[in-house]
């Protein structure tokens, strides 16, 4: 990889962020694009997360993402914002514009390029579930409102936090207990996993896939593992599915661009690369 004294600098940040993927997926771009530039951890406390927001540019940085907890946060304190990251509430990407910082959310936009990569007809689809009301639950939600999806509904643990999220959405969207599923479920043309259920060695399933109809497409934002126990249980039955580090991967592309200035691809060579970071750091923990 080349190397300038003044090469771009971007950043990932949060706290603790030291499990993020997010380096090991950009030095992969920039080392395949041959680009100078890099991509630096940057673990900030959240009582001093302001004054990193406002600070970054000084300190030569030209970007970079936003994790938990700090996405709302920054949605508060920035000169301006796109779009999705109004409708969202939530930033995960910071850019320089002249000497205005700005933010970005490309969460969504990485749900919906996964999608049309490993299951493009779930763009025919009207009838969505998404269980799981968290952050992530909203931008699954704008992403399936944007593809106009004509009923979501939106089921989860604690039901206030689906009817907060649904009230923020409005049409088309409902919100549920857990335990509505089985009463749904046969209308369903995509189910996604938005809890964190599934996780790691945590096999449980928030439902049962039993009663979904033949051809139910059914997504699970966890990729760790890369098939879940919800994603085992749907191919089991034959349905056509779709694993979340599509999701991940994706949602790095608009950042790169800005950053760096070069629109990098999401290939199966750089899936085999972060799935292998992803083993080597399971084998090391
Ligand atoms: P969050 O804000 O903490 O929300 C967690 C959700 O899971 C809530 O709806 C919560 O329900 C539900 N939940 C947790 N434990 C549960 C249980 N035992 N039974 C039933 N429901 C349970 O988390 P998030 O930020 O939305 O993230 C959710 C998952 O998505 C995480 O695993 C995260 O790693 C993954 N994710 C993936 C991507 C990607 O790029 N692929 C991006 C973002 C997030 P309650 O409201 O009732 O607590």
């Amino acid at each position: 990889m080349a190397s300038a004294a003044n090469a771009p600098r971007a950043f990932v940040t949060g706290w603790p962020v030291s499990h993020s993927l997010s380096p090991a997926l950009h030095t992969y771009w920039l080392h395949h694009h041959g680009l100078a530039g890099s991509y630096e951890l940057q673990p900030v406390k959240p009582e001093e997360f302001a004054n990193f927001l406002r600070s970054f540019p000084k300190k030569g940085f030209v970007g970079g993402n936003v994790t938990i907890p700090h996405k709302e946060v920054a949605f508060a304190g920035l000169d301006a914002l796109d779009p999705t990251a109004k409708a969202l509430g939530a930033v995960n990407t910071l850019w320089l514009e002249g000497d205005k910082i700005v933010g970005g959310n490309t969460d969504a936009y990485g749900f919906t390029c996964n999608l049309d990569d490993q299951v493009p007809e779930w763009r025919n689809g009207k009838t969505a579930i998404i269980l799981g009301a968290g952050g992530a639950s909203r931008a699954v939600i704008h992403a399936i409102q944007t593809a106009g999806f004509r009923s979501i509904h939106v089921l989860n643990r604690t039901v206030e936090r689906a009817q907060n999220l649904v009230s923020q959405f409005g049409e088309p969207c409902a919100a549920h207990p857990l335990d509505a599923f089985d009463a749904l479920a046969g209308e369903a043309d995509l189910l996604v996993n938005a809890t964190s259920l599934g996780m790691g060695d945590d096999g449980t399933l928030p439902v049962s896939l039993s009663t979904l109809g033949s051809g139910t497409i059914v997504t699970d934002i966890i990729y760790t593992p890369l098939e879940t126990a919800m994603l085992h249980q749907a191919r089991e039955r034959g349905l056509p599915t779709a694993d979340g580090l599509g999701m991940l991967l994706h949602q790095a592309v608009p950042g790169f661009e800005k950053w760096f200035g070069h629109r990098p691809e999401v290939t199966q060579e750089l899936r085999n690369h972060i799935l292998q970071v992803i083993a080597a750091e399971r084998d090391t923990s």
